[in-house]
Formats: C-alpha cells, structure tokens, sequence
C-alpha cells in the first residue's frame, strides 16, 4: 500500500530517508527551507574561486554505495569517489611533517623513519584495537537500529574489554604510542564527532580505524557534488522537493501525526521525518500541549558538540608545501580542548584544518591561485564569546598564527567570506551551531542520544546529526535509513 511521508529538511540525512522510502514505492516530499538542498553541505562561488562550506572529509564509501543499490542504483553513475592521498599532511610547530597514508606497508615506513621502530609497531597495534572496536560495537551503535541497554548487555563478556568504554580515548592511544606527536594525531579524530580525546570513551577510536584503513574520498566537483547527486536519485524516484520553504508546524491529534504545515499550505502525512535538531522539533514545530515538557527540558540541556570558526579564502599563488587535507597542530592539544569545552572559547593556540579542493578540481580556483577552506573548532555559540563583536579579531588571530607557521598570506587574500557558528545556526537550524549534534564527550551519550522514533507522538521520526547513529556525512545517511525503516515498520504496525 502507498504511504504519504513528508519530510522536513533536505540535509543528507533527510534525503537519505526520503530516497530509501520513494525506492519502496512511497509518495514522498521534502519541504527545505533554503533555496537547495544539502544543509551544512554545502557550496559557495565568488571571485572565480569555489568552496565547499561544510564537509570536506569523505569516509565509509560503502554507506554512500548502499544508499544508491537500495535504490536498484550504482553510485558511480551519479558520482565519482577519487581516493585522496595523502590523506592528510600534518605540520607540528617545530617544522616537523607527517603524510598519513592508508596504505600499512607505506605507513608503518613513514613511521620508523618519524617516531621510531616501537611507535611505528604501536601504530598498528593501535589501527588493529581500533578495527577490532569497529567490529563489535558497528552492529550496535553505528549501522542498526538505536542501541539498547538490552542489546548492549548482550554483548559477550569476553569482548567488553576490546570495546574499551571505561579508558578515555587519549588514555588508550597513550598505551600504544609514545610520540606526542603520534598521539595527537590519532587523538584528532575525536573532533570528528565534535568531541575532546581527553574526555570521550575510548571506543571512539573507532573513528581512526575508518579514516586511516578505510581511506577518505574526495567527491569529484567538491564535496557538494554528494547532495546534487542525491537531489538527481530523489527526483528519478519522483520525490517531491519544496524549497524556500519553511515547516511551521507538525500536526498532531490524538498523539498521532497528521501532516506538516508548511509555507500557508497543509501537507497530510501518514509520517513524517524530522531532518531537524530533536530538541528544535520539540521547542518549535510541535504543539506544546503534544508532550510533556520534561522532555524538551532535557533535550534542550544536552551537552553540544564543538561547532567551528571557518574562512573561505581565494590565496593567491600556490603553495607546493600543502597537499588537499592539512592539519597545522596547536602545541597544547589539552589546553586548545579546555577552551572549547570548559572556559567556551574559541582556542587562543587552535589546531587549524586547510583543505584545498583546487589542488585536485583546478577549476576551483583562477589558473595561479588556491580556495582554502581554514577551519578551526570552536564551542557552540555562547554567551562568553561574542562572534559579531570579536569574530574580526579572532579572524587575524588565525592568519597571524599561519605566518608564523610559514603561511603568511594576508597580503595574498583575493575574496574572503566567514562563517561563524552562529552562521551555522541560521543556515541550518542547527542549535547554538553545533556541528555534530550532541556532545559525545561522555560514555553514556551513545545511549542517551534522542531516538530515531518519537517516544511520544505516533508517526513522528527523525534523521540527522541529532538523533542515532550521530553526526558526519555516512552518518547521517545512516540515520535516514534507520528513520525509514521505523516509519515503514511504525504504519505496518498500525
Ligand atoms: C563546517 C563543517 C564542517 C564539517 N566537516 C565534516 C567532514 O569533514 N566530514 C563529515 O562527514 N561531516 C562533516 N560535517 C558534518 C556534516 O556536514 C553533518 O553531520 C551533516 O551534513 C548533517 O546532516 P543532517 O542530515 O543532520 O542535516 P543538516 O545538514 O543539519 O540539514 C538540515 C536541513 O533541514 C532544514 N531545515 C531545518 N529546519 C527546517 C524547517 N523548519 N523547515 C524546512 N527545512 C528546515 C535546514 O535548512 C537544512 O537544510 C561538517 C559540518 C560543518 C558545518
């Protein structure tokens, strides 16, 4: 039988939804707010340069291949995956240099020759526990339904030890390597989640194991190129896409969904999927007298992840020293996340990300010029930082910092546009800016994140960085096919 969905948001978690719900025969729309589709993902032109605005890493290509087989389709007729090597140049502040490889043999010869024999041994003891983690937790807490305490303690008692949930994630990496250097390296990819390696649970280091063995992928035409190719599948399947269009309100009687409305018009809805912040949907778009209030209460106390200070910049010359993804560590990797987390400031020593998408698309750039993409992390916008009042200052303090790390280009800077986390919050309706949703720097937040179906309202479910598995690109696109597969399992139950 044909069901009606309406969903709300065309950020990837939303189209993923709607693409796996359409692919089953269903008659689905997408009401978006912004003009396109895609939410943080997102792209911007000027001056002849081009930049993608949110994500520039790309990993777990089988999620992105999945999404388009459910639809009888193959990625590759809609999007082109090219590896990106290295996968990430890192410079420390002493001049030293590393070129992360996903290939073991390579990896473990840039390692002797940067740390030694024992760390580079360690390394891949470290890139093997964390494989091991990947394969006992992914089952529960990243590509199925939301966990339970049920199914968590089903977990056989010999493999809670490998799952590491008791250690932090800095304190695990600290026992396989000795090198500062190393281990800040492998404590970087915390902030993938938007959390601190001195804080989150060491079976985080999940995340390693899927850039460093999995690889990262570099969307041909920009990372953008994901949503166009996901808006091309939705349309073939005959979703509907309503954009400039702002939901206003879910319906709701008798506790049950029954439709959207949306722009002066109503939409009738056997369910809907909310590819919006959880605790949004809650404070905004349902009826206050739908739920109890606790329940926003709790939603809307939840830790946030880090959120980011971003520059897009059209740099004239090349810089032959930098590759497509570089990290320029701060020298106090404690103390830049104590700042984020604990005094809510932007770092005053950040780690500050490049990513330079014309050094493999030369079209993103005018012939002898570059598009940076600077981004460090900063707290979700709060009252003891004022973007519109310091964001300028804090802007030159970052090209100060790259000077002196050798990158001096404030006289080379063509076109220039910031974004803020409070730029994040407008354009997305993500909360306060932050990037990833909820904060996932305690061990309990896998089980305490908001699940993908309403506990309290029938037909009401949610995708996105908010809701289970959490947040980033394969992320989400999971929790659009967990979304989808609730609400068809919620209507067949009646
Ligand atoms: C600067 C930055 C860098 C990032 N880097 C990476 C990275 O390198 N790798 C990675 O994997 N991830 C990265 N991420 C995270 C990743 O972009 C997100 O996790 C993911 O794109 C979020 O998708 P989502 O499904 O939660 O939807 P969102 O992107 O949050 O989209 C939600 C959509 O809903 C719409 N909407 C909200 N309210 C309404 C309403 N009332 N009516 C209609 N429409 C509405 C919004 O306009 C938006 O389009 C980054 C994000 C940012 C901002």
């Amino acid at each position: 039988m044909t069901r009606t969905f309406i969903i709300i948001g065309g950020g990837i978690g939303g189209l993923s939804a709607a693409i796996r719900l359409a692919a089953q025969g269903h008659q689905v729309t997408i009401i978006e707010q912004n003009e396109a589709v895609g939410g943080k993902m997102s792209e911007i032109s000027a001056g002849g340069f081009r930049w993608d605005t949110g994500p520039s890493v790309i990993t777990m290509r089988p999620v992105f291949d999945e999404l388009f087989q459910c639809a009888g389709k193959e990625l590759r007729d809609y999007l082109t995956l090219l590896p990106v090597d290295p996968l990430t140049r890192y410079f420390w502040d002493d001049g030293a240099q590393l070129d992360a490889s996903r290939m073991p043999h390579i990896m473990l010869q840039r390692l002797r020759e940067f740390a030694g024999d024992e760390d580079a041994q360690g390394y891949m003891r470290y890139l093997q526990y964390a494989k091991r983690i990947h394969d006992i937790t992914g089952s529960v807490f990243i590509y199925n339904d939301p966990p339970t305490v049920w199914r968590v303690a089903r977990t056989p008692l010999k493999d809670i030890p490998a799952v590491d949930p008791l250690r932090t994630m800095s304190e695990a990496i600290e026992s396989f390597v000795i090198s500062p250097k190393l281990r800040q390296m492998l404590e970087r990819f915390a902030t993938y989640v938007g959390a601190s390696p001195f804080s989150a649970p060491a079976t985080l280091n999940v995340i390693a194991h899927v850039e460093l063995s999995g690889g990262v992928w570099y969307p041909q035409g920009g990372t953008y190129s994901i949503a166009r190719a996901l808006e091309k599948l939705a349309r073939e399947l005959g979703i509907k896409i309503i954009t400039g269009c702002h939901a206003d309100e879910i319906t709701v009687e008798s506790h049950k969904v029954t439709g959207v409305r949306a722009g002066g018009m109503f939409f009738p809805a056997d369910a809907v999927i909310a590819n919006v912040d959880v605790a949004t949907v809650y404070e905004r778009l349902l009826p206050q007298s739908a739920f109890n209030p606790r329940r926003l209460g709790r939603l809307a106390d939840a830790e946030l992840s880090s959120s980011g200070f971003v520059l897009l910049l059209g740099v004239e010359g090349t810089h032959d020293q930098l590759t497509h993804h570089n990290i320029l560590f701060s020298a106090d990797y404690p103390r830049e996340f104590a700042d984020i987390f604990e005094r809510g400031i932007p770092p005053d020593d950040p780690t500050i990300y490049i990513a330079i998408t014309s050094k493999t698309d030369t079209s993103h750039a005018p012939e002898g010029c570059e598009n940076w993409f600077v981004m460090v992390n900063a707290p979700a916008a709060n009252d003891r930082f004022d973007w519109g009042l310091q964001g300028d200052a804090y802007r030159s303090h970052i090209l100060e910092m790259l000077a002196r790390r050798g990158l001096d280009i404030r006289s080379k800077i063509k076109v220039e546009k910031q974004l803020t986390p409070l730029d994040f919050e407008a354009r997305t309706g993500a909360r306060h800016g932050a990037i990833y949703g909820l904060s996932s720097n305690n061990r309990l937040n896998a089980l305490r994140r908001p699940h993908n179906r309403a506990p309290d309202i029938r037909g009401l479910y949610f995708a996105g960085g908010t809701t289970h598995p959490g947040g980033g690109v394969p992320m989400v696109i999971l929790s659009g096919k967990v979304a989808a597969k609730l609400a068809l399992e919620g209507l067949e139950d009646g």
